[in-house]
Parts: structure tokens; C-alpha cells; sequence
């Protein structure tokens, strides 16, 4: 991809090294359109990203369990853009699928999230691989907590095992700073579960979800801790950002939650996750390709056409 491209009013160059198309240039929402698309590369183009012609030319892991698994996860996953650059279902998929095709997920809650966990399974985007479906213990916790379940949280990555059960929440380019569309589930989210909010948040709702603007994590958080308690585990929400951003998350968010022993709640760093990889007493194709992806990877053009590399890598 060309390090930086022309943008003008109306025009957007294709960001393919070599290519001189220019498409007319799109706004607001990413549209996949003829007019959008450079005729020579099939890619859809916009002044700050640009989107592949299918979704899995965004993956690295393409053997038949992989697309198996892929093809299953869509159908319980809700939106998705996974085929654009600066996707962070993209680059979720491709380094926990890598940690899990290699055995690497229980390495990797110990050393980088410092739990000890037996027996997990990985959920990606709700779907439980063990149950052929969205895993029945969030559909409790939707049924519970939701006003409407079937449009309830979901959740990147779970980890379930048998002492733990872990929400990761990972973000790229976007930030934590979300806030409810529909303010009637304040009442649904403070009186379920026998008044669940009280007992592991030391604010009201809407202070954290509202002022604060911590709504997606405030969920996970009293999802999270409600499933785990079901289930006697330990409970961790994993805040996963880019090293340079949101550092005093843990700080902020820690203020209206009630941490334990049996709770926590942490940020860790998709750099972080690299270090352990490039780490490991461990070769092969696999760890090969994924150093080179996340070396490499960008995360479309900043306001000036210039191609930004994701991850802050020495
Ligand atoms: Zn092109």
C-alpha cells in the first residue's frame, strides 16, 4: 500500500502501490459502492480506509477449522466490517485465533492478564464452540439484564474455564467513550438480578454510563460479574487498547466499580500481546506470519493521506 495518497474534495486515489485510479470520494458512513471501488484492484476506497472485496482477504487463519469456526461465528455475530483495513474484528480474529491454533491461550492469560486458568474454551463474539451456538451462560445474563436479548452485549472475546471466566473488550481505533441510545435501560440495568448494580459498582448508572461515558464496559462489567457469580468463578473484564491510548482507563473506570479478589478489572495492550509472541521459545509459519502482520499492519489514512501503522513497535 502506498505510504500516503491524494485526497481532494471529490477524489480519493486507490491506496494499491503503483495504481493511479482515483474513485469519487465517500463520506460519512463506509459504503460499498461501484463508484467507490478502483476497477483494476476490486478494493472499496475511502479518504481514510479502504475495504477488500471479501472478508477473508482481512484474515490470516484460512484452514478448514478456521473458516469452519468463521462461518459458525457469523452466525450468531452481529455487525460486521471485518473485510475494512482498520478493522479491529480483523486483527482481534487473527491474534487470539493465532494464540488458540497454537495452544497459546493459557500462556498468554498468565502472562499477560496474570491468571492461572484450567480448561478454557475461547468465545469469540458469543459463540461457544463447545455448544454450537451463542454460549447459554450470556444468554442468561442477556435475558436478565437486556430490554431486548437478542440485541444484547457481545462481548470480542470470552475466555471460560473452569475456575475463570474473562471478557475481553478490544479496541483499536475507536475509544471507550460510548453512551446507552435507548435511556430506558438505566431502570432494566439497575433493578435486575436482584440489584446486581449495587453490589459491584460504587456509582450510579448514570454517572458511569452516561457522564462518564463508560456504557459498553459498565455492561460487560455487570454481565460479567453476574455470570461469573452464577458459576462461582472468578471474574476479569480485559480492557485491550493500543499502548498509546487510553493509559489511565484503569484509573478512571476503577472509580465506579467494585473490585475483589474474585474481580478485577485491567488494561493490557495489543504491544503487550506482541511481546509475548515474539517472546516465546516457539517458530514456525504461524508465529511468522502474525509478527509480520502486526509489524506491518495499518489502520487506514490519517487527515492528511498518510498510511498510519496500528501498533507502536520498535
Ligand atoms: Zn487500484
Amino acid at each position: 500500500m502506498k505510504e500516503s495518497i491524494e485526497i481532494t474534495e471529490t477524489t480519493v486515489e486507490c491506496p494499491v502501490k503503483g495504481c493511479s485510479e482515483k474513485v469519487e470520494r465517500q463520506r460519512k458512513d463506509f459504503k460499498r459502492e461501484e463508484r467507490f471501488k478502483c476497477p483494476k484492484h476490486n478494493i472499496y476506497v475511502s479518504s481514510s480506509t479502504w475495504e477488500y472485496p471479501c472478508e477473508l482477504d482481512n484474515l490470516l487463519w484460512k484452514d478448514k477449522a478456521d473458516l469452519d469456526l468463521f462461518k459458525k461465528i457469523k452466525t450468531v455475530k452481529r455487525e460486521s466490517r471485518i473485510a475494512r483495513d482498520n478493522s479491529e474484528d480483523a486483527v482481534t480474529w487473527n491474534v487470539f485465533r493465532f494464540l488458540e491454533r497454537n495452544n497459546l491461550i493459557n500462556v498468554f492469560l498468565d502472562k499477560v492478564i496474570g491468571v492461572t486458568v484450567q480448561e478454557s474454551e475461547v468465545i469469540y463474539w458469543s459463540y461457544s464452540q463447545s455448544q454450537n451456538h451463542s454460549w447459554d451462560m450470556l444468554e442468561k445474563a442477556r435475558k436478565e439484564f437486556e430490554l431486548v436479548p437478542s440485541k444484547g452485549s457481545e462481548p470480542d472475546i470470552m475466555i471460560a474455564g473452569k475456575n475463570a471466566l474473562i471478557i475481553i473488550e478490544s479496541k483499536l481505533t475507536a475509544s471507550n467513550e460510548n453512551e446507552p441510545s435507548n435511556l430506558n435501560v438505566e431502570n432494566k440495568y439497575k433493578t435486575s438480578g436482584q440489584g446486581w448494580w449495587n453490589e459491584v459498582f460504587s456509582s450510579d448508572f448514570k454517572t458511569v454510563a452516561i457522564i462518564k461515558k463508560k456504557y459498553e464496559l459498565s455492561r460487560f462489567w455487570l454481565l460479567g460479574t453476574w455470570m461469573a457469580k452464577q458459576k462461582d468463578l472468578d471474574f476479569y473484564l480485559v480492557n485491550l487498547v493500543l499502548s498509546e491510548r487510553e493509559k489511565d482507563i484503569e484509573a478512571v473506570f476503577k472509580r465506579h466499580i467494585k473490585e475483589s479478589q474474585t474481580r478485577r478489572f485491567t488494561r493490557i495492550t495489543w504491544e503487550d500481546i506482541y511481546q509475548l509472541i515474539f517472546d516465546l521459545e516457539f517458530s514456525g509459519t504461524d508465529k511468522d506470519m502474525i509478527i509480520k502482520y502486526v509489524r506491518n499492519k495499518t489502520i487506514g489514512y490519517d487527515g492528511n493521506g498518510r498510511l498510519q501503522r496500528a501498533f507502536s513497535i520498535h
